[in-house]
C-alpha cells in the first residue's frame, strides 16, 4: 500500500490526492483521503479504484478542505483479499475520548487476530476486516491523555511491519516500525509538511525531500513545528530488500539509493553470475527494465524491447484473483515480432512467484519465432510468504517453495534460467560484502525464509518456519 500525508498548506488533501496519484504503484484497488477544518471537523472519503478516477472530480474535493489531510492507496495483504468492501479501505478514522484520529497504514501487522480477538472480548465494535483497524481501538482503549501517547501505547502491542500516517485535529504524525521494513519519507511543501511512502511522491507536488523517518522514529507535526519522538525499544533495521528489487518506483531514493540505480546494478550482477550467449536482452516490462539495461551493458549484448506493454493496464500481480490475473498477461504484453524471429533472446525479469507470467511469456516468445529463450531473474527464488504486506500467495503456490532451479527451467520450459544470488542482491544494494549472515542488514524473508518478525497468527493458522 501507499500512504502519504499533508499538514499546514492550505487545500492539503488536493495535495494527498496528486501524492496518492504518484504512489498508485504501491496500490490499485482502492484509495481514500481524510481531511481535517475547523468547519466540519473530519471529512473522509473512500473509493474503489485508481486515485485519477476519483480523487479529481471537485464536487468530491470539495468535501475534503482544510490544512491537514492524509491518504492511502489500497492493495489487500489481509482481510478481504479478493473481495475488498469499501468498509475495508483507508484511511480509518474514529472519535474517540482524546479526539478523533484517522489512520492510513502501509504494512501487516502479524498478531491482528490475537489482538482483535481480544479486543472485541472488551467490547470493541470492529467495521472492516482490516488488521489495521486494531490500531484506532488500541487508541481508544488507551488510559493515556494524549493522541499522540495512546498511539505508542498501542503499537507497543502491535507486532509486525508498519509505516504509518496519521492525524487528530492538529496534528500530523508519521511512524516506522522497530525494524523499519516498509518505507516513510518527510518533506516540506513551503511552510507545511509532507509524509510519503516513497520521494517520488514528494517530486509530484514539488515537495523538498527533508530525510526519511527512521525505524522506531515517530515525528509529530503540529503549526508548523516537527518533533522526533522513539516510542520503541531500538533495534538494528531490517528494510524490505523487495522494495529495491520490485516494490518501489525505480525513480525514488530509498535509504540514500537511485532505486533505478540499484536494479541496474542487479542487471549487472547478474549478467556475472550468469553469463549466456545470445542475441538480444529483452525486459519484461516495466518491472525487468532496469535490470535488463544492467544486463545488456555488462555482457555487451544488444538492448532491445522484445515485448512491447500496453500502458493502460495495472500490474498484473495486484489484481487480486487467479483468473483476473492469467488473463492479464496477454491482455498487458506483446511480443514484437518482427524483433524476436530467429534471435537468442535473454529475458530480464524481477521475479518468478506462481510462474505464470513466464510461462505465458515464453509461448508468446517462441510463437513469434525465438530460436532460444534464457531466462534472468533479477531477484532470488521467492520460496516464501511474505507477511509484512507484500502480497505473495501461499506457500504451495510458490514455483520455488518445491522445485530446484533446474526444475523450474524444465516447468517453465526455457533453454535457461537463472535468478540472482542472495548476496549478489545485497551487493546491488550497495553491501559490497554481501549478506551478513549473523546479522541481515535486510529483510529478505521471502527469499531466505529468515522472518525477522515471527509472524504469530500464521503460525497458530499452521504455517510451519
Ligand atoms: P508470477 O506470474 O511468476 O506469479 O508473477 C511474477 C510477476 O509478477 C513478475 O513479473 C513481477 O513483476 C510480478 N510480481 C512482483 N512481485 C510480486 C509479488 O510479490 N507477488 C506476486 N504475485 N507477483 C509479483
Ligand atoms: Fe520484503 Fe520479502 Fe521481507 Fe516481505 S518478506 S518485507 S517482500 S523482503
Ligand atoms: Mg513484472
Amino acid at each position: 500500500c501507499g500512504v502519504f500525508g499533508v499538514g499546514g498548506v492550505a487545500d492539503a488533501a488536493n495535495f494527498v490526492a496528486l501524492g496518492l496519484h504518484a504512489l498508485q504503484h504501491r496500490g490499485q484497488e482502492a484509495g481514500g483521503i481524510v481531511s481535517h477544518d475547523a468547519e466540519h471537523g473530519f471529512n473522509s472519503a473512500r473509493r474503489f479504484g485508481y486515485v485519477r478516477d476519483n480523487f479529481t472530480k471537485q464536487s468530491l474535493m470539495d468535501t475534503l478542505p482544510g490544512p491537514l489531510a492524509i491518504g492511502h492507496v489500497r492493495y489487500s495483504t489481509s482481510g478481504s483479499k479478493g473481495n475488498t468492501q469499501i468498509r475495508d479501505v483507508q484511511p480509518f478514522f474514529g472519535e474517540f475520548s482524546a479526539g478523533g484520529a484517522a489512520i492510513a497504514h502501509n504494512g501487516n501487522i502479524v498478531n491482528a487476530n490475537a489482538l482483535r480477538r481480544e479486543l472485541i472480548e472488551r467490547g470493541s465494535i470492529f467495521q472492516s476486516n482490516s488488521d489495521s483497524e486494531c490500531i484506532i481501538h488500541l487508541m481508544a482503549r488507551s488510559l493515556q491523555r494524549r493522541v499522540p501517547e495512546r498511539m505508542q501505547d498501542a503499537l507497543r502491542r502491535v507486532e509486525g511491519a508498519f509505516s504509518i500516517v496519521a492525524m487528530t485535529r492538529t496534528k500530523l504524525i508519521g511512524v516506522r516500525d522497530p525494524l523499519g521494513v516498509r518505507p516513510l519519507v518527510l518533506g516540506r511543501l513551503g511552510e507545511g509538511w509532507v509524509l510519503s511512502s516513497e520521494t517520488c511522491a514528494l517530486d509530484i507536488i514539488g515537495a523538498e525531500f527533508v530525510r526519511e523517518v527512521e525505524p522506531g522514529e515517530m515525528v509529530i507535526v503540529e503549526n508548523d513545528v516537527l518533533t522526533s519522538h522513539r516510542p520503541f525499544a531500538p533495534r538494528k533495521p531490517r528494510f524490505c530488500v523487495f522494495e529495491h528489487v520490485y516494490f518501489s518506483r525505480p525513480d525514488s531514493i530509498l535509504g540514500g539509493r537511485s532505486v533505478y540505480e540499484t536494479r541496474r546494478q542487479i542487471g549487472v550482477e547478474l549478467a556475472r553470475e550468469a553469463p549466456v550467449e545470445a542475441d538480444l536482452v529483452c525486459p519484461v516490462p516495466d518491472s525487468g527494465t532496469p535490470a535488463a539495461i544492467g544486463f545488456s551493458q555488462e555482457s555487451g549484448i544488444p538492448y532491445a524491447m522484445g515485448i512491447i506493454r500496453n500502458q493502460y493496464m495495472g500490474r498484473t500481480f495486484i489484481e487480486p484473483t487467479e483468473q483476473i490475473r492469467n488473463m492479464g498477461v496477454r491482455l498487458k504484453l506483446n511480443v514484437n515480432r518482427a524483433l524476436i524471429r530467429g534471435k537468442r533472446v535473454v529475458l530480464v525479469d524481477d521475479s518468478v512467484v506462481r510462474g505464470t507470467t513466464s510461462i505465458k511469456i515464453r509461448e508468446m516468445i517462441l510463437d513469434a519465432g525465438a530460436a532460444e529463450v534464457h531466462f534472468r531473474i533479477a531477484s532470488p527464488p521467492t520460496a516464501w510468504p511474505c507477511f509484512y504486506g507484500v502480497d505473495t500467495p501461499d506457500r504451495d503456490k510458490l514455483l520455488a517453495a518445491s522445485m530446484s532451479e533446474a526444475e523450474m527451467r524444465d516447468h517453465l520450459g526455457v533453454d535457461s534460467l537463472r535468478f540472482i544470488s542472495l548476496d549478489g542482491l545485497y551487493r546491488a544494494v550497495g553491501e559490497a560484502g554481501g549478506r551478513d549472515a549473523e546479522s541481515p542488514q535486510y529483510c529478505d524473508a521471502c527469499f531466505s525464509g529468515d522472518y525477522p518478525i515471527e509472524p504469530s497468527d500464521r503460525i497458530e493458522q499452521g504455517f510451519e518456519l
